[in-house]
């Protein structure tokens, strides 16, 4: 006979792992399982290309929960295990190993899968991306003193995994299909900001290139772009991740590019919700349906999801955020900016420390604080605000004056 549980969840990633702690937390006393393929318990994704890199920390340090956490609140876990079908008129899951479980509830939360690049030599030794620890401890451990890495894309990976690794003595080279890096999130001045900081760090960039392919003997030793080969002992491949839906898909519910959600998470089937990077949800503080991949907004969303199981009223409200760490700048981004926004830097950028600002028609859209803190709560509140670009340069205004 299957395994019955009130709810279960599909993802073991930052979003699954806490909507079992949401919904603990949350006074839920019904049997849960909580699935993913992934071998560990969840754990603080953003720490593989941050801590896991650059300090060689042990992956499980990042635990959400020590493993025992998941019997003591009568959670039981399928890692290591991953589902094959969801069949939301039966109310039941299947998983890999062939065993049906039934469900009163499921929360999706199955994340995204990196894109790779489909080339010749793709498949050589020592080419990776970076989705979870096994992924980070691979790459980690092929860093060396003079090693020659080369990264392909330049989004949040590309960039902190070459921080890393030039903080490892590597000599990096990052391939661009355009220029400068982040251009697309966040736009041409401030992304020429990121890439003047890795040049500053011993990082080449190659611009403008298409990378064609990977030659070696068992590992690779050479990239093949339309700029020219890049000698190479170790590729990272960053160019962005698709949304895991094909379960979603194939369960019949209404996605586009991630599963339809209202702002209570709750897809088009009454019994299914998705939370995370999958998630397409109405957000009710902008109006519009988002999809967000960083880490807080799974966060949030899961505790969205579990307060709708346990019948209480959250609702998908926020602005999004996120953060990077890469030499000596840290930032943090909150808001939803588009790379033709106007930009209105406060203070000066050569000082390492000051706040951006992106408007449309004079509304701020989204702000940036880089090595200045304790200033998110400041920012979080002009999104959305009238402010004139003198006003928001203007330094004697404090910014909860703006
Ligand atoms: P990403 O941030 O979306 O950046 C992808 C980059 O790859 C872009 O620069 C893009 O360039 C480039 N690209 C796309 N196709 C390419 C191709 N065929 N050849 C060369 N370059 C190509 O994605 P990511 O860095 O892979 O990160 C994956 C996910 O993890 C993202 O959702 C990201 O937000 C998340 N993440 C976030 C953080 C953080 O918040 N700090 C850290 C790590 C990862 P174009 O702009 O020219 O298309």
């Amino acid at each position: 006979m299957a395994q019955e549980f009130g709810t279960v969840i599909i993802g073991t990633g930052i979003g699954g792992g806490t909507a079992v702690e949401a919904l603990r937390d949350g006074g839920y006393t019904a049997s849960i399982a909580l699935i993913g393929a992934d071998p560990a318990a969840p754990y603080y994704r953003p720490d593989l290309s941050k801590k896991v890199m650059l300090e060689g920390s042990d992956p499980e340090d990042s635990a959400l929960r020590g493993e025992d956490w998941y019997p003591a609140h009568d959670v039981t876990t399928f890692f290591g295990t991953g589902v094959t079908e969801l069949d939301p008129k039966g109310q039941s899951i299947t998983l890999d190993d062939g065993e049906t479980i039934s469900y009163g509830q499921v929360i999706l939360a199955t994340g995204s899968t990196p894109r790779t690049l489909d080339v010749p030599g793709a498949d050589l030794g020592n080419i990776h991306t970076l989705r979870d620890a096994g992924d980070a401890v691979a790459i980690r451990s092929q860093f060396g003193q003079g090693n020659k890495v080369v990264i392909i894309g330049g989004g949040w990976i590309g960039l902190e995994v070459a921080a890393a690794a030039r903080n490892a003595g590597c000599a990096v080279t990052v391939v661009l299909r355009s220029s400068p890096p982040l251009k697309s999130v966040l736009g041409t001045e401030i992304g020429q900001h990121f890439e003047d900081l890795h040049r500053a760090n011993g990082v080449e960039f190659v611009t403008d290139a298409d990378t064609t392919g990977f030659s070696g003997t068992k590992a690779v030793e050479s990239v093949t772009t339309s700029a020219g080969d890049l000698p190479a002992d170790l590729v990272v491949v960053g160019i962005g991740a698709d949304p895991t839906i094909d379960l979603a898909v194939s369960a019949g519910l209404d996605t586009d590019d991630g599963v339809i959600v209202d702002a209570h998470m709750r897809s088009s089937d009454p019994n299914i919700l998705a939370i995370g990077d999958i998630a397409a949800a109405q957000n009710t503080l902008l109006n519009q349906r988002l999809r967000v991949e960083h880490w807080d907004n799974a966060v949030r969303q899961a505790e969205v999801a579990a307060t709708t199981i346990t019948g209480g009223d959250k609702e998908y409200d926020w602005q999004p955020y996120f953060y990077t760490d890469q030499y000596d700048l840290g930032m943090e981004y909150v808001g939803h900016g588009t790379s033709d926004d106007d930009v209105v830097i406060r203070g000066e950028k050569a000082s390492g420390e000051f706040i951006v600002f992106w408007t449309r028609g004079g509304t701020v859209t989204a702000a940036m604080n880089v090595n200045i803190w304790d200033v998110g709560d400041e920012l979080r509140a002009l999104i959305g605000k009238s402010v004139s670009a003198a006003r928001l340069q203007d330094e004697s205004i404090e910014l909860t004056e703006l």
